[in-house]
């Protein structure tokens, strides 16, 4: 019987440590606090993306197969734009906002200053392996925090493009990065960080959020979920075919907000199912496998699980599989059961049920069977369709008649609800997560109101019912 791994030999490397009492030591000196600073620090991460594209491309087709558009539209340029827009509106972030003072607090001012909370620790998934580590790194260090990165080891190409190119462009003495799985990530939740930023399973975030809980450090999880797709049967059918083929087999459908699963009734779904056959056939081909555009599973484990959902239901389009290159062609399911195992977790690969949903009463009600997902889709052209669902189903965001396109707003908050996630960040959101919203009160000498002072008497009291 083989022994459970011992961890101990990492949680005691003072190498750790060490790094972190070295960040916490710079973070003190003040030097990140400063505004140029940070704007550096962005400039640097915008030109890394330019600069080292090739390298970047090469790590991602390597680890998911990923073709150069996917890789600049998805992680690079993004990580680049987000970048910049968190450049470009730092100085409206970081001022002071006033707030009213009321009269028991006359005369004195009141305000909200911003205060960057530390270091934060910043542990990335595989799906997104570039975007989803330098996106969160760049809020906190535009948040005035040093910061240490863990890219996933399920992604190694990039990672260790990650660990070579951070300290080429970025500022060595507040950022870090350490490479690694389960032991080096445990030994470092053995620390006290200001903040973690989680972006994977909901599983490992519970081991997380303990590890956090025992120095009381604030976490946001970036988690997953059942991510529902309904299709009203007045939705322009054309285009809605055409963008859930586009979001659910990008990345070959390992995308945290990919749409999961299909809601319609029968007829919607007769007619939609030629389109998405066309449509798939259009972007990647008549053998998806050829194609440049389409990516592969991560590693055989995650191949494995993923094609045996595809018992699930009955194979309408795709179905082919791969093991020697993990890849599994964009796929059509229907006659899926609620019960059947596609529909007990989140697919994340390129399977798509159909699941029969006679109204949008009934998708509701399917959905809310579910876990709060992190996404909901619905496609319809009908405003109080629209409105019952925005309103009755709770997911971390919702889109009308497109999937995933959220993702292009900057000051559109990202994050779960429920089991999807907690915290979010982005845009402005972004900086507000890696911040301390201080209350400040600043009051004057003179006049002092004695009312509030001991000893209270009657009088005392009647005034202050009359002012409240
Ligand atoms: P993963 O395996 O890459 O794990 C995520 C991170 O957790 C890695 O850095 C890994 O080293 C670390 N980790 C793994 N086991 C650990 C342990 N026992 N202790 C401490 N750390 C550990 O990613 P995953 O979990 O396979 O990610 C897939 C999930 O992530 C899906 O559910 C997906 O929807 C979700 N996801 C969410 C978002 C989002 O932004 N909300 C983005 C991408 C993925």
């Amino acid at each position: 019987m083989s022994m459970p791994p011992s961890y101990d030999d990492v949680t005691l490397n003072p190498d750790y440590h060490e790094l972190l009492s070295g960040l916490a030591a710079v973070f003190d000196s003040g030097k990140t606090r400063d505004l140029t600073w940070r704007r550096k620090q962005m400039l640097a991460i915008e030109a890394m993306m330019a600069e080292r594209e090739a390298e970047i491309f090469a790590a991602l087709k390597s680890d998911l197969g990923k073709s150069a558009m996917e890789s600049f539209t998805t992680e690079t340029s993004y990580v680049s734009s987000d970048a910049a827009y968190n450049r470009k509106n730092l100085s409206r972030w970081t001022r002071i906002k006033r707030v009213r003072t009321p009269v028991i607090g006359q005369p004195g001012r009141s305000w909200i200053q911003p205060e960057p909370l530390g270091v934060v620790l910043v542990i990335g998934a595989w799906n997104y392996p570039l975007q989803l580590t330098l996106a969160g790194m760049s809020a906190a260090i535009a948040a005035g925090n040093c910061v240490i990165i863990k890219p996933s080891e399920l992604a190694p190409a990039t990672s260790a493009m990650i660990a070579k190119l951070i300290p080429k462009y970025l500022d060595p003495d507040c950022v870090k990065v350490v490479e690694g799985a389960v032991p080096e990530t445990t030994a470092l939740l053995n620390l006290k960080f200001d903040h973690i930023l989680y972006t994977g399973g909901g599983n490992v975030a519970r081991i997380v959020m303990n590890a956090a809980a025992k120095h009381l450090t604030p976490v946001t999880l970036e988690l997953g979920g059942k991510s529902p797709c309904v299709v009203m049967p007045d939705a322009n059918l054309e285009a809605t075919a055409k963008r859930i083929a586009w979001g659910k087999f990008t990345n070959a459908g390992q995308t945290c907000i990919a749409p999961d699963y299909v809601l319609t009734d029968a007829d919607t779904e007769a007619l939609l199912i030629p389109l998405l056959a066309r449509n798939i056939e259009e972007m990647f081909g008549y053998d998806p496998q050829k194609s440049e555009s389409y990516g592969r599973m991560v590693n055989i484990g995650h191949f494995e699980r993923v094609s045996a959902l595809i018992e699930s239901g009955h194979t309408v389009i795709g179905g082919q599989l791969d093991a020697g290159e993990k890849y599994i062609a964009p796929t059509v399911l229907t006659d899926v059961s609620l019960s059947s195992p596609i529909m007990q977790e989140e697919i994340f690969g390129p399977l798509l049920p159909f699941v029969r949903a006679n109204n949008l009463e009934g998708a509701i009600d399917i959905i809310r069977r579910h876990e709060k997902p992190l996404s909901a889709y619905i496609f319809t052209n009908d405003k109080d369709a629209e409105k019952k669902f925005l309103e009755q189903v709770s997911s971390g965001s919702a889109c009308v008649n497109d999937v995933m396109m959220f993702m292009a707003v900057h000051d559109l908050p990202f994050g779960g609800v429920g089991s999807s996630g907690m915290g979010a960040y982005s845009g402005q959101s972004g900086f507000e997560t890696f911040s301390h919203m201080k209350s400040v009160m600043k009051r004057r000498w003179w006049p002092d109101v004695a009312v509030r002072y001991a000893p209270y008497t009657e009088k005392k009291l009647k005034f202050l019912r009359r002012i409240r």
